[in-house]
């Protein structure tokens, strides 16, 4: 491939300044040739004429110019001149011996001759350069003569050629040249495409550090750019999908661990007091619990990322769904003693989501809110409507997140204080599909958080219309 766009580009160099020399030369050599041949026959008329003058009171009194008269004249004239009469008989003067080939087949044209007007045509000549003959008719003679003037047009094959010679050597040149020039510009476009082209296979092969620098600001360039852009994205993309790996085998493995040991210590008869069996039990439940919840979670965030997660949206009534929601919510407030506060106007338009992803939605801030907030705090919903939206916040009073982790809050398996979290059970995957689950619905989510304070999630919901 790259060798063809070279050997392309290096072609159509040579072509265009063969092209172009060779229609220069056919141009130039017939420019010369008229040229000269239309100086020489304006000379020969003007001659000519002067010739007709010179003749003429002697061929009026009825007398034929000898041939030495004739050959004085032809000298000053530059060219042989012989006379002829109608019928084609040499009256004067020595004409070359193919004069008359001219008039064979055009009898006519020989007619031609004897009317006033000079004619004049080119008689080719094979070796050396052709003449230019003119005639011109006496017609007042008492018997109409022709008088021919024939001139070799000197130097044009000469001039020719050498323009030829000189236009060959500029030829050579120029493909010299053109070789060079094309060789260097497919140079110049190539070596970027197979060093773009390198890098990708690299790529391919495995090496997700490879880009190319072939950046130049032109065409090519760009398309180096756009290549180490999309290779930047695939390499995050893969390194991404790395770590994820590497996450969801660690969260599988501690549960599966825990559950492991205190199994075998179960079995192994080395908790033989009812009151540690039954703690260890209980550990395991919870963390059989927790394997669930992990499992439950990879499962949606696996199909929102796969865009697979069906979204089954309608009209809801907010203040109806939330008091359906509000055992679940009660439920989990009690352990903590945890007081909710409702604040929600008394006019609030529809709006335009899937009632059982609402309620997930929900619950995975609700369950946050709770798991973060100090015991007996008061955690508040509040609910807005704007112009296109319904504003449903939920704030709680627990320790809020750091600015350093604001950010990354919303990533799979991220975790602001990876051990308290961990000690709170939640599975980092909470706040990723939450977001996912809210842009499914057409909406946003943000977070104001003070460290010491609080955090307040806000999430929005279409109007229906
Ligand atoms: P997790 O299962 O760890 O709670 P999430 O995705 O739900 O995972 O949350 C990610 C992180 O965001 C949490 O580990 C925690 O650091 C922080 N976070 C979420 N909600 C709150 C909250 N209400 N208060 C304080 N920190 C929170």
């Amino acid at each position: 491939m790259i060798r063809s766009i070279f050997s392309k580009i290096l072609l159509s160099h040579i072509g265009i300044i063969l092209i172009s020399t060779i229609t220069l030369t056919l141009f130039m050599s017939y420019l010369v040739r008229s040229n000269a041949i239309d100086t020489k026959r304006q000379d020969l008329l003007f001659k000519g004429q002067a010739v007709i003058a010179l003749l003429t009171p002697n061929i009026l009194a009825g007398n034929v110019p000898s041939n030495e008269s004739l050959a004085r004249i032809s000298e000053l004239a530059g060219g042989r001149i012989w006379l002829i009469n109608e019928n084609g008989t040499v009256l004067a003067g020595q004409p070359p011996y193919n004069w008359a080939r001219r008039f064979e087949e055009d009898r006519q044209e020989y007619a031609d001759l004897f009317s006033n007007s000079p004619h004049s045509w080119i008689r080719p000549s094979y070796r050396r350069d052709p003449s230019i003959v003119v005639t011109f008719a006496i017609p007042e003679a008492p018997t109409p003569i022709v008088v021919f003037l024939d001139a070799p047009i000197v130097g044009v094959n000469k001039t020719v050629a050498s323009l030829e010679r000189t236009l060959l050597y500029s030829l050579l040149a120029s493909l010299f040249t053109a070789i060079i020039a094309g060789f260097l510009i497919a140079r110049s476009l190539t070596k970027p495409i197979a060093n773009i082209s390198q890098a990708a296979k690299d790529f391919a092969n495995g090496n997700y550090d490879s880009r190319t620098t072939a950046t130049a600001n032109n065409e090519i360039g760009g398309l180096g750019r756009t290549f180490n852009t999309m290779a930047d994205s695939l390499a995050e993309i893969e390194q991404n999908r790395r770590n994820f790996l590497a996450n969801v085998s660690h969260e599988l493995k501690t549960p599966v661990t825990s559950i492991q040991a205190l199994s075998e210590t179960i079995l192994d008869g080395l908790a033989p007091k009812p009151e540690q069996q039954q703690r260890y039990i209980a550990t395991i439940l919870q963390e059989s619990q927790r394997l669930g919840r992990l499992i439950s979670d990879l499962l949606d965030l696996s199909q929102l990322e796969a865009d697979e997660l069906s979204i089954v949206c309608e009209k809801i009534n907010l203040q109806t769904w939330l008091s359906t929601e509000s055992d679940k919510l009660e439920a989990l407030l009690t352990p903590k003693q945890i007081a909710l506060q409702k604040n929600i106007p008394e006019q609030l338009p529809h709006v335009w989501g899937d009632p059982d992803r609402l309620g997930q939605v929900l619950t995975n801030l609700m369950t946050n809110a709770i798991r973060y907030s100090p015991e007996q705090s008061i955690i508040t919903i509040r609910l807005l409507s704007t112009k296109h939206h319904v504003t449903i916040s939920i704030s709680d009073q627990g320790p809020g997140i750091s600015p350093d982790d604001l950010p990354y809050i919303w990533d799979r398996f991220y975790r602001g204080d990876k051990s308290r979290a961990r000690t709170y059970g939640g599975t980092g995957l909470g706040l990723a599909i939450t977001k996912k689950l809210v842009q499914a619905m057409q909406g946003d989510i943000r977070v104001d958080s003070q460290v010491g304070k609080g955090s307040t999630f806000t999430f929005t919901l279409p109007i229906a219309k």
